[in-house]
């Protein structure tokens, strides 16, 4: 679902020249999620911007699904985001103004889907976590935790098929950021790929596969040990 090979990614020029990426290569599937983790600068919001087509890499190519950005028109890349990328950040953005059902019928009626049809599909993705009498709400009149479902339903409305969270439980307590790793793994069962940056190695447990990122670079890939649920899912029948 989402690829990137060999990318670099340079910001300004001269003395003060940036290396954010340097010859990053990553492959995610549809249905898995990869864990990224690495110190602060290390590269890891350039990573998601990149692979999101918000910028473009300095060299190297990214690929969604399988038609490479560097091919597409910018209306084309604006259309990619619009309908099959799913961003979630730690501060949610939703748009203040507007109730949870609007919020995540946005970007649907954006792309052109009738209000009415819209705001359809933003409830049934709002039911399906479990915020049913909260869709029409103002976002100052939820949790925390339930913003940041909002936003999750949002980024998995419709047909998105690629799901890039920059530290989406953040901001939230212990439960509340588990609550949000659960959300982003059902999606991805329901076959999203998710990339979901995170500094908690807990959460990043939860993942498929964690990539480790340092100065740019990707050093260490590793396939986590099993969580103890999934030791539980695999337990044979008494
Ligand atoms: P992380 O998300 O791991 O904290 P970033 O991807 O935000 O790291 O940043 C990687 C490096 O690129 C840092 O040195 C940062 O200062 C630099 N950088 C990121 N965005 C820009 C930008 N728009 N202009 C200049 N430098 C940037």
């Amino acid at each position: 679902m989402l690829q990137l090979h060999d990318v670099t990614k340079l910001y300004g020029s001269g003395a003060a020249q940036v290396r954010a990426l340097d010859g990053v290569s990553l492959s995610v599937d549809a249905g898995s999620l990869v864990a990224v983790m690495g110190p602060s600068g290390s590269g890891k919001s350039t990573l998601l911007t990149i692979a999101g087509s918000l910028e473009e890499p300095t060299s190297g190519d990214v690929v969604v699904g399988g038609s490479p950005l560097a091919s597409m028109s910018v209306d084309e890349r604006a259309r990619l985001r619009r309908r099959s990328i799913g961003f979630v950040f730690q501060d949610f953005n939703l748009l203040p103004g507007l109730t949870a059902a609007e919020n995540v019928a946005l970007p649907l009626e954006l792309d052109g889907t009738r209000p009415r049809a819209a705001r359809q599909m933003a409830i049934e993705a709002l039911e399906g976590l479990g915020l049913d009498t909260e869709a029409d709400r103002f976002p100052d009149q939820l949790s925390g935790g339930e913003r940041q479902r909002v936003a999750i339903a949002r980024a998995v409305v419709g047909d998105r098929r690629l799901l890039l969270a920059d530290e989406p439980s953040g901001a939230l307590d212990s439960a509340n950021g588990e609550a949000v790793m659960r959300l982003v793994l059902a999606a991805c069962r329901r076959g999203v790929a998710a990339v979901v940056v995170t500094h908690d190695a807990q959460l990043a447990s939860w993942a498929d596969r964690v990539v480790f990122i340092r100065d740019g670079r990707i050093v260490d890939g590793t396939v986590p040990p099993p969580s103890p649920e999934a030791l539980l899912q695999a337990a044979p029948e008494p």
